[in-house]
């Protein structure tokens, strides 16, 4: 953004002090209690141009408890002030901001003995002025939520004197809430939207036929014809001729299934995926995209395609160039979710500036940014993204990345309060600095408990950006919330907690504390939780389990926790609701626990597949090259796997107790990623594709599953447990391998059945 503020002339500030010693460079809008200035509107004022009179009458009322008015055109009162806005301004205040720039939701706000103008280059960019005006006097809206508005209280009310002018960084700025939708008017205060851009979109217009793989289209049309014939044909019936700039969102389907016929193949070439570790497919959708741009030339000349650049397509093209007219969307699902790209913690996420310069070499038009802006797949836990959103979108902004629409699958203002804003400003002002936002953010919100809740937070950020851990989603808790951390976490909420609620303080200080210390609570709950059930402790479990739903209940009736997370599809019971349900019913309703098997076990990657063969189940000692590996403390991933796939082998020597002698013994697994076959004293018990006994009826990797194993286990004797694990494809967690805990179980009634 290009921020210009001219400031007051010396000599004429001089001036002005010798004329009074009490007049300074400001307009007073109210002073002691009595209203100086008044709001012009246009007559016939839009939408936006009503509503930035609204929200300005609305604050300033807040702010000293005078109500200003609004007049239309020339039905001002001579002796006050006026604060004209949008098409009522000077139409003059358009040519300022044009010689910074000409983008949709750019604003001028003057400030001078004549009073105050705002105008934007349309009514949202009025809109945004008027924002930045009551910004200006110091509020901030930094939630929907009663206690998310930060108004100052004083009886005047002055405005610097100022040319101001505002042009927003990125031209379009869209936070995409997937299961969350704040108001409109908060996005207006982020000062979201602009200039509307398509950001791509799965699939292809006119429903051309599919490939080999069934889920996407046959680009070359080898297996099936006439993919560019439905694809053009839609697109005409969709468009008049025109050579105005439109843009076209296409692209893959979600998911896999790319054709494999020779002509899609051969398209493709030998561009490979390392991450994923599969073949590339941009060519095949580069070289069909410039065939669709090149046939609508003519009557298209300024049709734009934007396409997600995404997943096994995210690796730019070896074998054509693109068009310029393609516009990439970088969606990089499978880069580290939470850090940005050039933190060294994450060589992961460095991939993506290595991605961006391959696609920025075509010198593409225009290029945007997507992402996720929360954490995927976690049950709303602390969590922070300061890193990214400092360092990574101004990088990628240099690169030409100039829109953003990012997703935020929840939003949960207890877990990550600030990010929304804090990304706003960003993309508003790439420039922002980003720590001293935080900085008022700590003191405006926090009040009489900012330091503390201050250090809180810049812990957190530490924890998430410094942590070594490698594993996306909820089981990075793990390793960032140890022992350590969770104590300096406690002491710095319990510290903030005798802060706010002191004497003589506002009580919204101890609310918006309270808000933050829940979250920490819910998420120790869950860690408490956790470790009960990685210790077969399942009474325990089940019971900080009632204890953690109850207090999320009550977090999500205040709005501090999203919704959906109460649901069947909620990622606590998607993920870990499922373990501790199944463990308390064997173990403390129905049966007995016999023996919990325990976290770390041998552990051999087996990527020739040869372990069956070499018989890796076979019971007793076995020597071969096994490494000590975590099953329930750690993901694999977190142990130097990074995302393997394929077999995998662990083993394991228990003693059952002679005691169980004679009753039924069942073996049960908490979840594993994603298919197991187990042995017992080198007899197969069954795998659980197709489980033999007991659970599960659904597969999963998150899903418990137990196998009768009575006639293979030998009382009060060593018992060889042996699992090939074979792991294709990425959970949302990014686990691996046996990552739930295991045990011997023996129900009370020898006829039972799961
Ligand atoms: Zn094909």
């Amino acid at each position: 953004m290009k921020l210009l503020i001219v400031k007051m002339t010396a000599v004429l500030f001089v001036t002005a002090m010798f004329l009074s010693a009490t007049l300074s460079a400001e307009v007073m809008i109210v002073e002691d209690g009595e209203a100086l200035a008044e709001v012009i509107l246009p007559e016939d004022p839009a939408e936006d141009e009503q509503l930035a009179a609204d929200e300005l009458v609305e604050h300033i009322e807040k702010i000293s408890g005078v109500q200003l008015t609004v007049v239309s055109g020339d039905g001002a009162d001579g002796d006050r002030t006026l604060i004209r806005l949008g098409a009522a301004a000077d139409e003059a205040l358009e040519n300022m901001i044009l010689e910074e720039g000409d983008s949709y939701s750019s604003f001028a706000l003057v400030a001078d003995d004549a009073g105050i103008s705002i105008r934007g280059l349309n009514p949202e960019g009025t809109l945004y002025g008027a924002y930045e005006l009551l910004e200006q006097l110091g509020v901030r809206w930094y939630m929907p939520l009663d206690i998310g508005t930060v108004v100052p209280e004083s009886s005047s009310v002055a405005l610097d004197y100022q040319e101001t002018v505002q042009v927003p960084s990125m031209v379009w700025r869209q936070l995409q809430w997937l299961r969350y939708s704040p108001p409109q008017e908060y996005r207006h205060r982020l000062r979201l939207f602009g200039e509307r851009r398509l950001t791509g979109r799965h699939g292809m217009p006119g429903d051309p036929p599919r490939g080999t793989g069934r889920n996407q289209v046959c680009i070359s049309g080898d297996y099936a014809e006439g993919a560019l014939e439905a694809v053009i044909g839609a697109l005409r019936d969709r468009y008049e001729p025109t050579d105005e700039r439109f843009d076209v969102a296409m692209g893959p389907r979600d998911g896999g299934g790319h054709c494999q016929c020779d002509g899609c193949l051969e398209l493709d070439g030998d561009a490979w995926d390392p991450l994923g570790g599969v073949p590339a497919v941009s060519d095949r959708y580069i070289w069909f995209f410039n065939q669709v741009l090149d046939e609508l030339e003519d009557d298209y000349p300024n049709m734009h395609i934007a396409w997600y650049v995404y997943h096994n397509y995210m690796m730019p093209p070896e074998n054509f160039e693109p068009n310029p007219r393609i516009v990439h969307v970088f969606a990089p699902i499978d880069l580290d979710r939470t850090r940005g790209m050039d933190n060294p913690m994450s060589p992961d996420r460095h991939i993506l500036r290595h991605v961006v310069d391959g696609w920025v070499a075509f010198d593409p038009n225009e290029m945007y940014y997507r992402g996720y802006l929360n954490n995927l797949a976690c049950p709303q836990f602390p969590y922070s993204q300061v890193d990214r959103i400092k360092n990574e979108i101004p990088a990628l902004y240099e690169k030409g990345l100039n829109a953003a629409r990012v997703e935020v699958i929840f939003q949960s203002w207890a877990s990550t309060p600030i990010t929304p804003y804090l990304v706003s400003r960003v993309w508003w002002d790439i420039d922002t600095d980003v720590e001293e936002l935080l900085a008022d953010f700590y003191e405006k919100f926090f009040g009489p408990a900012e330091e503390p809740m201050s250090s809180y937070f810049q812990e957190l950020e530490a924890a998430f950006r410094d942590t070594p851990y490698h594993t996306g989603s909820s089981y990075l808790y793990f390793p960032i919330f140890n022992e350590q951390r969770r104590d300096m976490f406690r002491r710095y909420i319990e510290r903030a907690t005798d802060m706010a609620e002191g004497n003589n303080v506002n009580p919204v200080y101890a609310e918006r504390v309270r808000m933050i210390r829940e979250g920490f609570e819910r998420l120790e709950l869950f860690l408490d939780m956790i470790d009960a059930r990685n210790a077969h402790d399942f009474e325990s479990a089940h019971s900080i389990k009632g204890e953690y739903l109850e207090l999320t209940d009550e977090m999500i009736d205040r709005g501090w926790v999203v919704e959906w997370e109460r649901r069947r599809g909620g990622y606590f019971n998607r993920f870990f609701r499922s373990a501790v349900v199944s463990g308390h019913h064997r173990t403390v309703e129905e049966g007995d626990l016999v023996k919990g098997l325990p976290d770390e076990w041998d552990f051999l990657i087996d990527p020739a597949e040869i372990g069956e063969i070499a018989g890796y189940y076979r019971e007793g000692v076995l020597g071969g090259n096994w490494q000590p590996l975590k099953t329930t403390s750690l993901s694999w991933s977190d142990q130097g796997l990074h995302y393997y796939k394929g077999d995998a082998w662990y083993r394991t020597q228990v003693t059952i107790p002679e005691d169980f002698a004679g009753r039924e013994i069942y073996l049960w697994f908490g979840g594993v990623d994603n298919f197991a076959k187990v042995w017992v004293n080198g007899e197969l018990l069954g795998t659980n594709r197709e489980p033999k006994h007991g659970l599960p009826g659904e597969l999963g990797t998150f899903r418990p599953f137990d196998f009768l194993a009575t006639d293979a286990v030998r009382f009060g004797e060593q018992n060889t447990v042996a699992v090939k694990v074979t792991n294709d494809r990425l959970a949302e967690l990014g686990t691996g391998g046996i990552i739930s805990p295991v045990m011997f179980w023996s129900p009370h009634d020898e006829d039972w059945t799961p």
